[in-house]
């Protein structure tokens, strides 16, 4: 029709490398121990820039998963049918190796490469990022057991998707689920009241579970880490879907969850009745092994959410680059590149910082300083990251103007997914005590965090003064939990900036120092004030 010219439209960003077009990212592998992953990481950039892989993004959350209970016959099946993009989306993520890189390997490195790839998978579609999150941790824990090392924790590891309920043993690779919350407990897991009891038969490691669980992402996986209250108290089991003999076990699916985001992904609550477990901690230690495990999807849903926030970034600065109003391009509006340089900063310091982080996992071992790291970096960087990432996707959304709002634009449902990490494996208050917690127990882990900050020193009269007024800061603060969330706020600001400073491009380093630092910003994205050089921050930070 002659009155439906259609200009001035911006194009789509599809069939694009999202690593190729982040040097921040390939310069953050490299610093921190994984320049290898650098073709790996290309290949797998292209293929999650791809509109073929956008396209199953949008087919997996439009069309959500489906809870059969009972077959035509009437016997209980307990199953959920997904969309064929979600699996296509799961054998992408786990073939290669998003959620088992850190354990497989082939040098030093792991944990940043595979965080690199979890960043990326991340931008691509997030409900897979349950599953590869989950596994990511469950695998130490499960290699760590005689019993089933080699038949779970290798065919967790392995690279690939096999969907489809049957005896693990007959699989080359498995998925695994965490259910710990239950009605009248989330995050106060020791009032847990699924009970466990002894089957009796000759392995003294073998529970019949009976109870609930209220949240049950990932229903269809191989097995689940349950909590359950032993005679000795909370217990970690592993449930498995499937018994060796081929018949279910008693796991029963009550109902799919209708989410504000991360559709794709089937959260459901699940009962048990006398269903088969085998125990994976010590009887009371169940709370205690399950945080254990707890560092890696905190850090994991941290470099996710970081990862969203790089998505939503360049879908809209690629926008307002193909679209003008009032005589020019919206990229170029002063205003606007206000909130552009600003979001760019933002998004740079929540990537460094991650990977920091990630590296502390793979030094772990090897340095005293790179173990206090790993123990109170995740829940630091869960809480700040994670925290950000709503206001964040909200504002890359505006600068769609109405195309953001809508859902067959990426931004819509990046922003319904957005919240979703705050909330599970220890949501924004819960991480905060945990840090505190961590800070109580090791006297020395202040001086080491400092010692992070104190590495750019001479560089930023501003950043110096800040960092020690930090101890003092802490001394003044006599509610420490009714503080929790400034503190944890205080300490990533100073470490982004330390990080920022001396690995960042200048105009980065010095625009973040002076609006999270210096006071040279507002509350919200785009009221950075003073002078900041906005059209360098964005050409660096996704090349035209
Ligand atoms: C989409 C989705 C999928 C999920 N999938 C799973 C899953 O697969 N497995 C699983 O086990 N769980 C899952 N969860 C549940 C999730 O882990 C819990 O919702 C979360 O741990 C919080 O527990 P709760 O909902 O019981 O909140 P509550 O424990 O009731 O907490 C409510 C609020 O109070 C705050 N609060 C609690 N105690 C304190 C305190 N001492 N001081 C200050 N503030 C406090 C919390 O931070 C929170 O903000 C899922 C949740 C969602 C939304």
């Amino acid at each position: 029709m002659d009155t439906h010219a259609v200009v001035n439209q911006a194009t789509a960003l599809g069939d694009y490398n999202a690593f190729d077009s982040d040097p921040v990212l390939a310069a953050a592998a490299a610093r921190e121990g994984a320049p290898w992953v650098a073709p790996q990481a290309a290949t797998f950039g292209a293929a999650v820039g791809s509109r073929h892989v956008q396209e199953l993004a949008y087919l997996a959350n439009r069309h959500v998963p489906e809870l059969l209970t009972h077959d035509a016959y009437g016997h209980r099946v307990d199953e959920v049918r997904y969309h064929p993009a979600y699996h296509e989306l799961m054998a992408l993520a786990f073939g290669a190796g998003v959620h088992s890189l850190a354990w497989t390997a082939p040098e030093r490195g792991g944990h940043v490469a595979r965080g690199v790839l979890s960043y990326l998978w991340n931008q691509a579609e997030n409900g897979v990022g349950c599953p590869t999150g989950m596994a990511y941790a469950a695998i130490p824990m499960l290699r760590s057991s005689p019993r089933l090392a080699d038949s779970w924790g290798a065919r967790l590891a392995a690279c690939g998707y096999e969907p489809g309920l049957r005896p693990v043993a007959t699989k080359t690779c498995i998925t695994l689920g965490m259910t710990l919350t239950e009605k009248q407990a989330g995050s106060d897991l020791r009032a847990s009241t699924t009970r466990a009891r002894r089957a009796g038969g000759a392995d003294d490691d073998e529970y019949l579970l009976t109870g609930h669980k209220w949240f049950c992402s990932a229903p269809m996986s191989d097995g689940f880490f349950v909590i359950a209250q032993a005679d000795a108290g909370p217990t970690l089991f592993l449930v498995p879907r499937v018994l060796e003999d081929g018949s279910r076990n008693r796991f029963f699916i009550q109902m799919l969850k209708d989410k504000c985001g991360n559709r794709s992904n089937a959260s459901s609550s699940v009962e048990f009745d006398d269903s088969y477990a085998i125990r994976v901690s010590d009887e009371g230690r169940g709370i205690a092994r399950a945080m254990e495990d707890a560092h890696y999807t905190r850090l994991d849903f941290a470099i996710g959410s970081a990862g969203l926030m790089r998505q939503a970034f360049a879908q809209a600065l690629h926008y307002v680059r193909g679209r003008s109003a009032f005589g020019r391009a919206i990229a170029e509006q002063p205003l606007m590149q206000n909130v552009l340089a600003d979001l760019a900063v933002e998004s740079e310091a929540m990537l460094t910082l991650t990977l920091r982080i990630a590296r502390a996992f793979d030094e772990a071992e090897d340095h005293a300083s790179a173990a206090q790291l790993r123990r109170v970096g995740p829940p630091l960087v869960k809480y700040f990251v994670c925290k950000m990432a709503p206001a964040f996707a909200a504002e890359a959304l505006e600068c769609m103007g109405g195309n953001g709002y809508i859902e067959n634009h990426p931004l819509a449902r990046l922003y319904r997914e957005a919240p979703l990490n705050c909330i599970w494996e220890g949501s924004s208050n819960m991480v905060c005590l945990d840090v505190l917690r961590a800070l109580d127990r090791d006297e020395a882990l202040l001086d080491t965090l400092l010692g992070e900050m104190r590495a750019a020193r001479g560089a930023d009269a501003r950043l110096d003064a800040a960092v020690d007024a930090l101890p003092d800061a802490m001394g003044q603060l006599d509610d420490l939990p009714f503080n929790a969330r400034w503190l944890c706020e205080r300490i990533v600001r100073l470490w982004q900036a330390a990080l920022l400073v001396q690995y960042a491009r200048p105009e980065v380093a010095d625009t973040f120092v002076a609006t999270r630092l210096g006071g040279a910003r507002g509350t919200h994205f785009g009221a950075m004030h003073g002078h900041f050089p906005s059209a360098c921050i964005l050409d660096g930070a996704l090349p035209m």
